[in-house]
């Protein structure tokens, strides 16, 4: 058998098609996100996902309906676009107001050569509800219960009131109609096994990069994330000029909190710490991070700031923690932590200068009565 006699039916080789796309949007999509990523450029992935997944998408309808436009058998492609509306509407769930639909049907009924039956009227008023229930339904229900359901229930009753529209236009058979009808519901269905199996996969990746730059104890930055953060910043200060502040704490006398109340009372204080710092830091500024640094020690950096713009946010903190009281069990615990801060100075040759300032200023509170801070 040669490839010229190799005969296979026209849905298998759909499937492969649509497959195909969506394998090579995703393909391009992560060489564009490694190119955004190492290339520092600023956008978020999922906008860029969203702008690159409707203009892919675009490009792919218009492209081959081209090739059938203005034939009698000019819906035949239609299953393929409905399949880029659903990845549009569903999954990247991209927002777009009823009105702005016209637009794009109006151009696409003029290159379809449609715009004068009413049935293509009726199917692009179908195709904007079908466009926007998709998105509902992504919106509204959050749960994952029911997911699979409520998509297919919608893919299906509009996949068949859409084929409707073209049996009247077209007048073709009701077993083309209803054979056309079921390849879409296939289709969906693949499309939905497929995107779920290709976000699983970047959802391990993102669990793995959390899991590499997080403390899983407080659920703050760790010490790993905090040496790049650290090199990134002091190297911008120097490039720029701009300030850059590091605050630098230790819980006073945690081993006696751990000896009193035992280790996983230690833990909830830890946890409490964080929690109270990262809620004044989120009321405050969400540029400055935060970061476990060490078993009862933390930092926090402040880029931008210089030694007197970070007198605020340092007193609320040392306050709040110097009032909080941890339950735990029938016991109250109360602790306090002792504080260094320091500015980056032109003399800091490397970030480990900068810190051990700090720390320096850190250890000064320690042996100076603890629950202070000294700055310097
Ligand atoms: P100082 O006021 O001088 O800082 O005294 P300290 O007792 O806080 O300091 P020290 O360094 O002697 O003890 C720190 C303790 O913190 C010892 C260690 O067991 C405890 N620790 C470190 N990491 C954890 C943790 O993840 N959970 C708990 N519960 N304790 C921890
Ligand atoms: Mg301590
Ligand atoms: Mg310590």
């Amino acid at each position: 058998m040669t490839w010229s006699t190799w005969l296979v039916a026209p849905f298998i080789t759909s499937v492969f098609f649509v497959l195909g796309v969506f394998t090579l949007y995703s393909v391009t999509f992560n060489w564009i996100t490694s190119g955004t990523h190492s290339w520092n450029i600023n956008i978020e992935d999922d906008t860029l996902n969203s702008w690159y997944g409707v203009l892919y998408m675009l490009v792919f309808v218009f492209s081959i309906q081209s090739s059938v436009v203005g034939t009698s058998v000019s819906w035949e492609f239609m299953n393929f676009q409905l399949i880029a509306v659903t990845f549009c509407a569903y999954f990247l769930n991209i927002h777009v107001p009823l009105y702005s639909f016209v637009p794009i049907v109006l151009v696409y009924m003029v290159f379809n050569h449609s715009i004068g039956y009413w049935q293509s009227w009726g199917h692009a008023i179908t195709l904007m509800f079908f466009f926007w229930i998709l998105n509902f339904i992504r919106v509204r229900y959050r749960d994952k219960h029911n997911e699979f359901v409520r998509y297919m229930l919608v893919g299906i009753s509009f996949g068949g009131i859409l084929w409707f529209w073209m049996r009247l236009k077209f007048h073709i058979t009701w077993l083309t109609f209803a054979q056309e009808w079921i390849y879409l519901i296939i289709f969906e269905i693949l499309l939905y096994m497929y995107i779920s199996m290709l976000s699983q996969d970047s959802a391990i990746k993102v669990r793995l990069a959390r899991l590499a730059s997080h403390d899983t104890l407080t659920n703050t930055e760790n010490f790993s994330a905090y040496t790049d953060d650290v090199r990134q910043m002091f190297d911008q200060s120097h490039e720029d000029g701009k300030p850059l502040t590091m605050m630098m704490f230790d819980i006073d006398h945690f081993k006696h909190v751990n000896d009193t109340y035992g280790h996983l009372a230690g833990d909830r204080v830890l946890q409490h710490v964080s929690m109270v710092t990262q809620t004044v830091l989120d009321e405050n500024d969400t540029t400055i991070s935060f970061y476990r640094t060490g078993g009862e020690e933390f930092n926090i950096l402040f880029p931008g700031y210089s030694l007197r713009e970070t007198e605020t946010v340092v007193r609320q903190i040392f306050s709040a923690i110097n009032h909080m009281k941890v339950n735990y069990d029938t016991d109250e615990i109360s602790i306090s932590i002792s504080v260094g801060v320091s500015e980056i100075t032109d003399d800091d040759k490397s970030p480990m200068d900068f810190y051990n300032r700090v720390d320096k200023n850190l250890y000064y509170s320690k042996r100076h009565g603890r629950m202070q801070i000294t700055v310097d």
